[in-house]
């Protein structure tokens, strides 16, 4: 497998700009197969980078956060999608370490501290799933978010790890088009206003004229998981105030 330099990979990344998705799979898989993976929410939008992937490169890895709080709709259409498609489809889940600490808080763990709640349930499990792995390609695009717009199509992780964003320059229309044009189908939530669908807690529909992930933790300041975000290079997460209760609790419990 080759070994690209940081200089090396920001050539790369700057000439992938002006490439199509599939060129860009097409390098990644390579350069790195079987050593890759991908990730997957499942979700409308989700469908030509999973089509486009799987074409590519039907035995690659495809990583799905089972957080616990998916909408049901949502596992359904991931089921029917694996069959269909017959995906390598590898679900991921909170560390058991966790198990107790979710039992005690996790019924509203989302609207009291959602971050910690992404990293146990979202970071955790995906830097886990990575390790040892060298290459992870991603369905972020520039037109999402702020913090979208600003990332790269190669982006080296200070851990080695390569991310690979190949539909960075496209935008909703372009994902859309490519559905129709290739009959994928639609996560059932889609229609009823559910643009961006992420776990039910933190989801919510949104007007024709908003933005694709107003629905998303909707009425905070949130906007990222932190799978795409520097919450991802952290190793651990200050459990602060809850965790002080929890460990309250546990004493309580052993009384
Ligand atoms: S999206 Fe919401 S429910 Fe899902 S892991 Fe993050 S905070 Fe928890």
């Amino acid at each position: 497998m080759p070994i690209f330099t940081p200089g090396q990979i920001d050539l790369l990344a700057a000439q992938f700009e002006h490439s199509s998705p599939q060129k860009i799979i097409t390098w990644a898989v390579e350069n790195f197969s079987p050593e890759i993976a991908m990730s997957s929410s499942f979700q409308t939008q989700s469908l030509p980078l999973l089509h486009i992937v799987a074409g590519i490169y039907p035995a690659i890895k495809i990583f799905f956060l089972d957080t616990g709080y998916h909408f049901w709709d949502t596992l359904i259409f991931r089921e029917q999608l694996a069959w269909q498609y017959n995906l390598n489809l590898i679900d991921l889940y909170r560390d058991t370490s966790w198990i107790v600490f979710q039992q005690r808080f996790g019924r509203d763990l989302p609207q009291r501290d959602p971050n910690l709640c992404c990293f146990i349930n979202k970071v955790q499990p995906m830097q886990k799933a990575l390790a040892g792995l060298p290459a992870w390609i991603t369905g972020i695009r520039r037109d999402q978010t702020k913090t979208r717009a600003a990332a790269r199509i190669l982006e080296l992780q200070d851990d080695g790890l390569l991310k690979i964003n190949p539909l960075l320059n496209w935008t909703r229309k372009d994902v859309e088009a490519y559905r129709i044009a290739n009959r994928l189908p639609e996560h059932p939530l889609s229609p009823k206003g559910y643009r961006s669908i992420g776990c039910a807690p933190c989801t919510k529909p949104v007007g024709a004229n908003e933005d694709e992930r107003a629905g998303r933790w909707a009425g905070t300041r949130k906007t990222e998981c932190g799978l795409h975000t520097e919450m991802f290079q952290q190793k651990d997460i200050d459990t602060g105030e809850i965790q002080h209760q929890f460990i309250l609790h546990e004493l309580e419990i052993k009384k």
